[in-house]
C-alpha cells in the first residue's frame, strides 16, 4: 500500500501522456491486477503487458489467463492471490452481478490485502458502481468508472473511448495507464457517472443498429444494392456507427464478428431503460430497440454477435443484405 506522501510525489510525477508509450520506459514500481479476460479485457490486459506494466491476471476461466503468460502476466490463482500482489486492479467483467461477486464476495476485492484501487471498465450501469463503490470506500479502497467504448478492434489498437469519473487525483495518477486503452474523458467526479455516460451511448448504438438493419433489409426488397445504399448513407445524414462499420465490416461480408455478444447488448439496453424509468423519462425508442435486442438473443442464442440482429429482420422480411462477393458465391 502506497502512502499519502509516496502518492502525491507520484501524482505530482505522472503528467500523463497523450497516447500509450508501447516501450518499457513508461513503467512505475505500481503492481496492477486484471480481473475478465474476455473479448475485451484479453486486449487491454495485453496492452498493459506490452507497455512494460507489471500484472496479475485472473478469470475464471484459467486457460483464457495462460494465454498472457507468454506476454508476462502472472495468473494469479484467485481473487485473494491477484488483491495480495496489485495496487490497482481493472476490471472487464460481463454483468452487475460478476463486478458484485468480484468485488463484494468472501475473499473479493473488498478485502484485498494490498490492492486500493479498482477501476471498473465493465458496462454495468451506474447503480451497481454506486453500491460497490460505496462499499470500497468503507473497505479503505477508491472505486474508478472507466467504462469503454469502441469493440474489440479499439481494444487490440488502444483506440477506445473512456468514460471516467471518480477520484479526481488517482484519475490524474492512473492517466497514462489507461491512455494505453484509449482517449479519456472525465465525466465527473461521482461513482456512476461514466457508467450513466456508457449506457446512453450503447443504447444510442444499437439503436443505430437497429434501424439501419431495418432499412437495409427494406432497401434490398426495394431493389438497392447494399454497397450503394452505404456509399448513400455514409455521405449523407443517415450516417451512423452501423453505416461506417458494423455492417461494411461484418455484415456485408457475412462474418458476424464485432465480437460483442447479443446478450450484452441487451443487458446495456436493459440498463438504460432502468435508468430512464427511474428518472422518470419515457423512452419509446429506445423501448422497441430492447425488444428487438431481445428477439435476436433468444432466437439466435446468447453469444451471437450484435451485428446478428439484422439476420431476425431478414428473415422476417425474405431478403439478405450481404456484399455483392459474398451474395454471388451464396448463388453458385
Ligand atoms: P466477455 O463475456 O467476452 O468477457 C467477460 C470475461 O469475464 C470472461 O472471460 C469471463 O470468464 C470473465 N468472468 C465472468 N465472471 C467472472 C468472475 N466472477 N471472475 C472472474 N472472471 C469472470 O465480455 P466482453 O465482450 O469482453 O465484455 C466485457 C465488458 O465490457 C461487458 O460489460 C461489456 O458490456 C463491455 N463492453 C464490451 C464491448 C465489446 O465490443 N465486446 C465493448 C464495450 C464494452
Amino acid at each position: 500500500m502506497l502512502s499519502s506522501a509516496e502518492m502525491d510525489t507520484d501524482r505530482r510525477a505522472t503528467k500523463p501522456p497523450n497516447t500509450c508509450n508501447t516501450r518499457r520506459i513508461s513503467v512505475t514500481s505500481r503492481s496492477y491486477g486484471f480481473v475478465g479476460l474476455g473479448n475485451m479485457g484479453l486486449p487491454m490486459a495485453r496492452r498493459l503487458l506490452e507497455a512494460g506494466y507489471s500484472l496479475s491476471v485472473f478469470d475464471t476461466r484459467r486457460d483464457v489467463a495462460e494465454t498472457l503468460v507468454a506476454d508476462g502476466a502472472t495468473v494469479a490463482e484467485s481473487l485473494s492471490d491477484l488483491g495480495r500482489n496489485a495496487d490497482v486492479v481493472f476490471m472487464s467483467l460481463p454483468t452487475p452481478d460478476a463486478v458484485k461477486a468480484v468485488c463484494l464476495s468472501p475473499g473479493g476485492l473488498r478485502e484485498a490485502e494490498r490492492a486500493e484501487v479498482i477501476v471498473d471498465l465493465s458496462t454495468t450501469g451506474p447503480r451497481v458502481a454506486t453500491e460497490v463503490a460505496q462499499v470500497l470506500s468503507d473497505a479503505g479502497k477508491t472505486w474508478i468508472d472507466c467504462p469503454v467504448s469502441g469493440g474489440v478492434a479499439g481494444a487490440r489498437k488502444g483506440t477506445l473511448t473512456l468514460m471516467v469519473s471518480g477520484d479526481a487525483g488517482w484519475i490524474e495518477t492512473l492517466a497514462p495507464v489507461i491512455a494505453c486503452f484509449g482517449k479519456q474523458f472525465v465525466v465527473g467526479t461521482e461513482a456512476g457517472s461514466g457508467h450513466s455516460m456508457k449506457i446512453i451511448n450503447n443504447l444510442m448504438s444499437s439503436a443505430a443498429l437497429a434501424v439501419t438493419s431495418e432499412c437495409l433489409v427494406l432497401g434490398r426488397k426495394l431493389g438497392l444494392e447494399p454497397e450503394t445504399m452505404l456509399e448513400v448513407l455514409n455521405s449523407g445524414s443517415g450516417r451512423n456507427s452501423a453505416t461506417t462499420d458494423k455492417i461494411p465490416n461484418f455484415v456485408l461480408p457475412g462474418s458476424f464478428d464485432f465480437g460483442f455478444a447479443i446478450a450484452l447488448s441487451s443487458k446495456d439496453a436493459r440498463l438504460c431503460l432502468e435508468e430512464g424509468d427511474r428518472m422518470g423519462v419515457p423512452m419509446i425508442v429506445g423501448n422497441a430497440v430492447r425488444q428487438l435486442m431481445n428477439i435476436a438473443r433468444d432466437s439466435l442464442g446468447p453469444d451471437a454477435d450484435m451485428t446478428e440482429v439484422i439476420r431476425v429482420v431478414e428473415g422476417w422480411a425474405g431478403a439478405e443484405v450481404r456484399g455483392k462477393d459474398v451474395a454471388q458465391k451464396a448463388a453458385e
